[in-house]
């Protein structure tokens, strides 16, 4: 995997001497695995110069992903000026963390309208597909990507990207959820933990170090970690290598080669083998495969492209006790995400509140709440909203793990001071999280033609056949899966027309995974439905038969109707790499000449 920063500089561009080695230029990195494929990440003023190189590069047109890490300024600055996405003939997919109530691209086409931008959204020239994101698992090309959320004014996310058992993760611009400008002074809470593990054993972290630990007295609520934060958080997980980015406006390249002295000095009396360096725009770092065999390229089959439609004009935030001002900005957050919001300040009605109207959030606060607070808690825990899992608890404290009765039902803290964006943000995270992971599948666009193609072949609810069952259990063994189905699609139910490992004959439409697999015309992979927000609530997933894996072939009639699928399931967490896939496919076309065979008497 190859590694190039083409902008290190945090919140605003800062060229001139002062900045000369480390750069001027705003958050940009370009990554590229083995086989080659693209991804740029996060597209600040630094885009511009990797644009340039790469339309001068001979080999178009490209194909390449871009990742953005938020939609502040800084981080999406360049999209205007990239030329790869201005010159058509390019194909691009741009990931960014969706939000509540407005879309990816609105969101980019706001900060390019005519007013701000000579480039509107769209002069653009290049084919582009908008992908809104949560936290959870995609694949682009030969590499595997999670999402995570940070800690920051904006919704973030920070990316782990995976490929040829190599590791990198970019996690900019991120606080520690402590507050802490370092881990060594205080017991790590919990989303600290989940951050460290998504850094775990990283081969690379490009880390949000703003700050150095004596500044951060002030830049408390900011949302940026400190270079301290950054090298103790990495060597306590193992990571290899520590680029410390977002350098702050005012820091001038001297002060950046102190920084680094400094951390490695640290690192060296600790006898620590972490490497750590300042990212320097220009600076490009290769890192060996693992693998032998490497993975070939399937960028046309990301697999996890996350939902636009989570029901959430049905969320509720139940507010406890709490002072006048704290309500005041919550009530604000609320509005501004368009989420309802129910509050009372008496333990009867408080009860009355929750049971009548059930929250998907309770906010509750650790100084006002008292006993009051107590009770609601325990009976929101015994409520549960969303099947089994009841709604989550944010306590809104000091700092962290007080001595407090509520501790123990907290899922997560909210700290004073914080900023009405903060509290938005937040609230946004939360409720993201825990919406209802479980997609119905869309119509396809054609279904009246689909279902009358599917009906002309008189296939449904036909009697067991050799030729087909001959085909998943070929599938079922060689691909070492305990559940190979022939589905077909019907008007409301997925009807199968050869099972192996299933007991049923057919199951709801609405719980079908094949239902999305005939949306397109290409395979349907899903590594893991628990980190997939379509399926991971979905009661195959939740229930019998457990599906964990899951990939679908969809079969597609002479006349280009794509009626069912050829699918695999397992209970465990699995990929399919390369040649298994073209294997698949290979299976799949075996069933449309089947099914073919019944539109042509013999
Ligand atoms: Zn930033
Ligand atoms: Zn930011």
């Amino acid at each position: 995997m190859l590694v190039r920063f083409w902008g290190t500089r945090g919140s605003l561009a800062k060229a001139g001497p002062s900045t000369l080695r480390y750069g001027g230029n705003t958050s940009c990195v370009e990554v590229r695995s083995a086989s080659g494929t693209l991804v740029v990440i996060d597209c600040g003023t630094g885009a511009h110069g990797l644009g340039q190189a790469l339309v001068a590069d001979p080999s178009q047109p490209l194909r390449g992903h871009l990742l953005i890490s938020h939609t502040h300024w800084d981080h999406i600055q360049g999209i205007p000026f990239f030329a790869p996405l201005v010159v058509p003939g390019h194909k691009w997919d741009i990931y960014a963390p969706r939000g509540l109530s407005q879309s990816l691209r609105d969101t980019l086409a706001g900060q390019m309208q005519y007013t701000y931008s000579p480039v509107t959204i769209e002069a653009l020239g290049a084919t582009i597909a908008y992908h809104d994101l949560v936290e959870g698992l995609f694949v682009v090309g030969d590499i595997t990507v999670r999402s995570r959320y940070l800690n920051h004014p904006a919704l973030t996310l920070g990316y782990r990207l995976e490929t040829d058992g190599v590791s990198i993760v970019y996690a900019c611009d991120h606080e520690p959820f402590s507050r802490q400008p370092s881990t060594g002074q205080v017991e790590i809470g919990e989303q600290d933990r989940r951050h460290a593990d998504f850094l775990r054993g990283a081969d690379l972290v490009i880390h949000d170090a703003q700050y150095t630990a004596t500044e951060y007295a002030n830049k408390i609520g900011w949302g940026h970690s400190t270079a301290e934060y950054a090298v103790e958080v990495c060597t306590a997980v193992g990571v290899k290598q520590l680029a410390l980015t977002h350098h702050d406006p005012l820091r001038d390249d001297a002060s950046l080669d102190q920084i680094v002295s400094a951390m490695r000095a640290k690192l060296k009396s600790a006898n620590q083998p972490l490497h750590v360096f300042s990212a320097a725009e220009g600076q490009t770092i290769e890192l060996e495969s693992r693998t032998n065999e490497r993975a070939t390229d399937v960028a046309q089959e990301f697999s996890a492209v996350t939902p636009m439609t989570p029901a959430l004009s049905e969320c509720v935030i139940f507010l406890g006790a709490t002072d006048a001002q704290t309500a005041k900005v919550i009530k604000g957050a609320a509005s501004a995400e368009h989420v309802r919001l129910t509050s009372s300040t008496r333990t009867q009605n408080a009860l009355q509140t929750i049971e009548t109207d059930p929250p998907s959030l309770v906010i509750i606060d650790e100084q006002s709440g008292g006993d009051d607070a107590v009770a609601v808690c325990q009976r929101v825990n015994q409520l549960g909203t969303h099947g089994t899992s009841p709604a989550p608890i944010v306590v809104v404290a000091d700092r962290e793990n007080p001595a407090s009765d509520l501790a123990i039902f907290a899922t997560d803290w909210l700290l004073r001071p914080f900023s009405p964006q903060y509290v938005r943000t937040r609230i946004r995270a939360w409720i993201l999280r825990t919406t209802c992971r479980w997609m119905r599948a869309q119509m396809p666009k054609n279904e009246e033609t689909r279902l009358a193609a599917l009906k002309k072949l008189e296939i449904l609810d036909t009697a067991t056949e050799e030729r087909f069952d001959r085909i998943t259990r070929i599938a079922s063994e060689s691909f070492d899966v305990p559940i190979a189905l022939v589905s077909l699609v019907d008007h409301d139910r997925q009807w199968f027309k050869s099972c192996i490992g299933l007991s049923v004959k057919e199951t709801p439409r609405d719980m079908a995974l094949c239902a999305h697999a005939i949306l397109e015309d290409q395979l349907l992979i899903v590594p893991d439905t628990f980190l997939d927000p379509r399926f991971a609530d979905n009661p195959l997933v939740t229930g019998k038969p457990h599906v964990r894996f899951y990939a679908g072939c969809p079969i597609k009639l002479p006349d280009g109707n794509l009626i069912g699928t050829l699918c695999l399931i397992d209970s465990r967490p699995r990929q399919l790499h390369g040649r298994k896939r073209n294997l698949l496919r290979d299976l799949g076309k075996l069933v449309e000449i089947e099914l073919s065979r019944r539109l042509q008497p013999i």
